[in-house]
């Protein structure tokens, strides 16, 4: 399991969200997860709709990091 520190675009909290397994398709901008994205107060979310915090981007290089390796 894969936390990530979102901001919810629409309600403007933090939270951290378990996005399952992440893929980063090599023809793609945007890495791919295997969960939804859901805010605890929204509900489910899209990419378009939340913000990848400093954090939530950290996470994420450490995934792609440990990926190439
Ligand atoms: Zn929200």
């Amino acid at each position: 399991m894969t936390e990530l520190n979102f901001d919810c675009k629409k309600c403007k909290i933090n939270f951290d969200c378990d996005v399952g397994k992440i893929s980063f398709p090599p023809n793609e901008e945007r890495p791919r997860f295997e969960k939804d994205i859901e805010c605890p107060l929204c509900g489910v979310l899209s990419m378009d709709e939340v913000w990848l915090t400093e954090l939530g981007q950290t996470q994420l290089t450490r995934v792609y990091m440990s990926r190439i390796r």
